[in-house]
């Protein structure tokens, strides 16, 4: 136990964690030349194109030093707010972490907000500068920004090139010098952290924990606390490149266990395994059952394709346990499924992955957080509205409530009216301004997490030519007015387009709604009116004129055969588009309030 070690990287996104982690996978040995690929750990094809590292992993190396062996335990946690969860938990399973900046773009909101997670897991921090090779680094200014941020000495902070491995050394020494080896009873009854799962099509879903008390051996009867079932660890080991298959699994080390679990919903990342017949009095502190922030529809294009999306959802739902779905239908686009998120990058991930591993074609609607409505008959009852075309009658209804987030924003100073005067346009509220140097702000906010979902995180990044960092945490639910705005197209509301927004914006937004949706729908061969309505009152009008006649007289001229076959062709290619009434309603549409001009 004395010569293992466990801890995790973190770093702003794009800091350079996945290159780094190749680095010491490299110099210890643990990969070789021919299983070099970089940034192996992110192995999911869709980590890999869009370089982020979605699920957590972890890896084992060895290493010698002076002589002794000793066991170093990689925990990767993923990068992106949607997953903050999991990277608490990954956290948790450490005692150590490396933080490290990118020495030409010093603190950003997320080294932060992680670093944050770190201290209060009590890990201890080891500062690199990292990306030193870079002509645009910094190194004196961002290692006093460093000192700045944890009290440390400048002496502390390694300096590092994941590009060409400079200072991996070092960093290895450090995690061994500086890093606690982990505590814990070895004759205590089991007592190991879940801090993530992967689904494997042949062995089911593989467990991945850190033992804090007592062992986990092949063949024992362990149960896990949270949802109270009972397994029989089928499989235990090690995590190298390849899994490891060992007789047990011992306190303060990290692996992985097999029982059969066929669905990810069973195993609850943050929930405690324990022997079955000898329990742990204590779970592990910190369990959270996730919960979706952002939810949207999912419609298949073709109607008839709704058996085979509700299957390829469910079969996502296998190694996802964090996607929920309930089927719903709308009058304009028929059946299909109601789904949560844990945030905007999770529901593109789940559109992706429907379309790449199910070659499904869906339409998504407008996204919407959950919000909570009161009536004036139950003013006490809770009504839980994951979706805006279920808000009561305005003359039903006593209040509604929205979840606020405090958002917390790294920026130059150079930009800070920019960016004040956007978070007030989204409806936020400062609670704090404070100077990290004299360059670098960090303005605080209470904010509606719906403003977060509507494209604030671009214009953010508008305003501050690219230098405002972000990141959020949910602060509970508050009262706010809010009202629902309907469309209509060619007469005919589409209650897809429909969106909850607070009354002082619903005329200006609704206005520019209308605008976007003139833009994006195709032309016709007739006028298509396009309305906002809130209730029975008409707030903004716009028409797609039809196509000249001229043009629809080409569209018959010609080999009509021929003419038909090409439609026919077309329609196979599946366009992401839906026929409402006779509006044919592009994939974009759907998204139009999230890309107001
Ligand atoms: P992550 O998002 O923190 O995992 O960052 P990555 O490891 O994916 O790196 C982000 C980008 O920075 C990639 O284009 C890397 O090639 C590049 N990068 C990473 N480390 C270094 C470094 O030490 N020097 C330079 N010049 N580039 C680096
Ligand atoms: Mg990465």
């Amino acid at each position: 136990m004395k010569n293992i070690r466990n801890f995790c990287i973190i770093a702003h996104i794009d800091h350079g964690k996945s290159t780094l982690a190749d680095r010491l996978l490299e110099f210890t040995g643990t990969i070789t030349d021919r299983e070099k690929k970089d940034q192996l750990l992110d192995s999911m094809d869709l980590e890999r194109e869009r370089g982020i590292t979605i699920k957590s992993h972890a890896i084992q190396m060895d290493y010698t030093h002076n002589g002794e062996q000793y066991i170093l335990n990689l925990i990767d946690t993923p990068g992106h707010v949607d997953f903050s969860y999991e990277v608490s938990r990954s956290i948790a399973a450490c005692e150590g972490a490396l933080l490290i900046v990118d020495a030409a773009q010093s603190i950003q909101a997320q080294t932060i907000s992680n670093l944050y997670l770190a201290l209060e897991n009590d890990l201890e921090i080891i500062p690199i500068l990292n990306k030193v090779d870079l002509p645009s680094a910094n190194p004196e200014e961002v290692t006093d920004d460093i000192v700045d941020l944890l009290g440390c000495a400048p002496e502390d902070v390694i300096h590092a090139s994941g590009k060409t491995g400079f200072g991996v050394e070092n960093i290895l020494e450090a995690i061994i010098a500086r890093i606690p080896a982990p505590k814990g009873d070895p004759d205590a009854p089991l007592q190991a952290l879940i801090f993530d799962s992967v689904y494997n099509s042949y062995r089911g879903i593989e467990t991945y924990f850190r033992v804090f008390n007592g062992e986990i051996k092949k063949g024992q009867r362990i149960k896990f606390i949270a949802t109270n079932k009972e397994y029989i660890a089928d499989e235990v080991g090690t995590l190298k490149l390849e899994q490891v298959v060992k007789k047990s699994v011992k306190t303060g080390d990290v692996g992985y266990l097999v029982t059969g679990i066929k669905t990810a919903k069973e195993v609850k990342v943050g929930d405690t395994i324990t022997d079955a017949a000898n329990p742990t009095k204590e779970s592990i502190v910190g369990f959270e059952n996730v919960k979706p922030m952002v939810f949207a529809g999912i419609y298949p294009v073709d109607t008839e394709d709704y058996e085979e999306l509700r299957y390829s959802m469910e079969k996502l739902q296998l190694n996802d346990a964090s996607l929920v779905f309930v089927p719903e239908s709308s009058a304009a686009l028929g059946f299909g499924f109601r789904c949560g998120f844990l945030g905007m990058l999770h529901m593109e991930i789940i559109q992706e992955r429907l379309e790449r591993e199910f070659n499904m074609t869906v339409i998504t609607t407008v996204p919407n957080v959950s919000y909570h409505a009161y009536t004036k008959k139950n003013p006490n009852e809770i009504l839980l509205l994951n979706n805006p075309t279920d808000l009561p009658d305005p003359s039903r209804l006593d209040r509604v409530e929205e979840p606020f987030i405090k958002a917390s924003i790294i920026t130059k100073s150079d930009f800070v009216g920019q960016v004040m005067s956007l978070c007030i346009e989204k409806r936020g509220e400062i609670t704090n301004q404070t100077y990290l140097t004299t360059e670098r702000v960090e303005l605080t906010f209470d904010m509606p997490l719906a403003e977060i979902v509507f494209d604030f995180y671009d214009r953010l990044k508008t305003v501050s030519k690219g230098y405002a960092s972000f990141d959020y945490s949910p602060i509970g639910m508050r009262e706010s007015k809010l009202v629902r705005v309907d469309l209509l197209l060619n007469g005919t509301p589409v209650d897809a387009l429909s969106a909850l927004l607070h009354a002082d914006n619903a005329y200006s937004i609704g206005k520019r709604i209308v605008e976007k949706l003139k833009e994006l729908l195709p032309r016709q061969q007739f006028d298509i009116p396009i309305q906002a309505a809130i209730g029975a009152k008409i707030i903004a009008r716009e028409t797609t004129k039809a196509l000249r006649k001229d043009v629809t007289a080409k569209c018959y001229g010609g080999d009509i055969s021929r003419k038909r076959k090409l439609l026919e062709k077309q329609k196979k290619g599946k366009k992401r588009m839906r026929q409402v009434g006779n509006v044919e309603i592009p994939q974009e549409a759907f998204m139009a309030v999230l890309k107001l001009n």
